[in-house]
């Protein structure tokens, strides 16, 4: 292993995830390629959707993303506090009291409310500050935003606060990834609602410079959606579900040149021989058909490997094959059923989601034997699993920049 182990966890498990830092420069300068003249904007929320936003965050605006996006104040401040200064759109409004602390550290807030507005304005004139908002409507997806009726009053507030910048007008898409023709139509209405709000801003002589609405789903599947900015996360991981009924030209070749960013890997921690009958691990639930070799591997559900992998039929990958769980998923370990005269060996490298030769275990099969998402899967990896980063371009880069300044 070539790779940087993150801070987080114990870098001496046997038990890591991998992320392919070269995979997502490839991802994500595919994606700036495909919404060119569009900006993109790097969603690196929960963690990077569990891939360590620090370094994702550092590549993605290597690879050419123009803005980051997180969920929370605290996940803008990490950015911050290791030297990241580009852009950075926090998605929601901040709670009250977290203003205080985004505007601090720059980090853009997502207004929608009046309260918003007069704690960011009552800051910017305190700070003697110019504090960039972007005006987030509801268009549809009624989880948060200001309604576009509501919106020009709060423009009004906006441009006349001293130190406010409006610098952005954004929604947010509830079914761009999808197929039906119901949901295409509610993406142009969503999308025509933002167009409306925008226009009306526009007759008061306010012209927001960055207006954006579109996800990954968004961002590939309808044009229209781009604007000046698509926010994308689950693409830049290679985790997009195939989106179906997508006629935009180049959507398929892009989607295919999408490469998986992480996969989980553990060391088989013990071996034993075990015969016909034997029930392994908690409940007892399965006995084996045949004498056969069990492998423990240690991750379990504390590091994201849910009790349903075992009930729904889940596998992992062991000497390039498939092999079924022996057993329920334990918090720290799994139990594997490795087959009559395995040749495993303590110490094997098993794939719980990546590929081991020509077999190939990715985050999208795991969602669907879970009935989830592959974002579900991602986020659920924990933090106690170390991140390997593979063919990260820090070093070089840091190099570089010593010698421009
Ligand atoms: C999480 C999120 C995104 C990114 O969505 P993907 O489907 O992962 O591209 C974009 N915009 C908002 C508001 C989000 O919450």
């Amino acid at each position: 292993m070539t790779g940087v182990v993150s801070g987080r966890g114990c870098s001496s498990r046997p038990a890591w995830a991998e992320v392919d830092l070269a995979a997502l420069r490839r991802n994500v300068a595919a994606l700036a390629a495909f919404v060119s003249p569009a900006l993109v904007c790097a969603v690196v929320k929960a963690d990077a959707y569990g891939h360590g936003a620090v370094a994702v965050a550092r590549e993605a605006l290597d690879a050419g993303a123009s803005w980051l996006a997180v969920a929370l104040v605290e996940e803008g401040v990490e950015l911050r506090e290791a030297g990241i200064e580009a852009p950075v759109l926090l998605l929601s409004e901040p709670p009250p009291g977290a203003m205080e602390e985004a505007v601090a550290r720059r980090i853009t807030p997502s207004i929608y409310s009046a309260e918003g507005l007069s704690s960011v304005a009552a800051l910017a004139r305190h700070l003697d500050r110019r504090v960039g908002i972007h005006l987030k409507v509801d268009t549809g997806m009624h989880r948060v935003g200001s309604d576009p009726l509501e919106v020009p009053a709060l423009a009004r507030s906006a441009r006349d606060a001293p130190g406010v910048y409006i610098e952005g007008l954004w929604t947010h898409l509830a079914v761009a990834d999808g197929a039906s023709r119901q949901d295409r139509e509610f993406t142009q209405v969503q999308l025509s609602a933002l167009a409306g709000t925008l226009s009306a801003l526009r007759a008061e002589g306010i012209d927001p410079p960055l207006v954006h609405a579109a996800n990954s789903a968004g961002a590939i599947a309808h044009r229209g959606s781009r604007l000046g900015m698509v926010r994308c996360g689950i693409a830049l991981y290679g985790a997009l579900e195939p989106l179906g009924g997508c006629d935009e030209p180049g959507a398929m070749a892009l989607q295919e040149s999408l490469q998986p960013v992480m996969s989980l890997r553990a060391r088989v921690s013990a071996l034993r021989e075990l015969p016909r009958g034997a029930r392994p691990s908690y409940g007892r639930l399965r006995p084996l058909e045949q004498d056969s070799v069990v492998a423990t591997v240690p991750l379990g559900y504390a590091d994201g490997v849910p009790r349903r992998w075992f009930s729904n039929g889940g596998t992992v990958l062991v000497g390039g094959e498939h092999r079924p769980l022996a057993g329920m998923v334990t918090m720290d370990q799994i139990v594997v059923d490795c087959g009559p005269g395995s040749k495993v060996r303590a110490g094997d490298e098993v794939v719980l989601i990546g590929r081991q030769g020509v077999a190939e275990l990715n985050v999208l099969d795991w969602a669907s034997r879970l009935g989830t998402i592959s974002y579900e899967v991602l986020c659920g990896i924990g933090p106690r699993v170390p991140r390997v980063f593979l063919n990260g371009s820090r070093e070089d880069r840091h190099e570089g920049q010593d010698e421009e300044v």
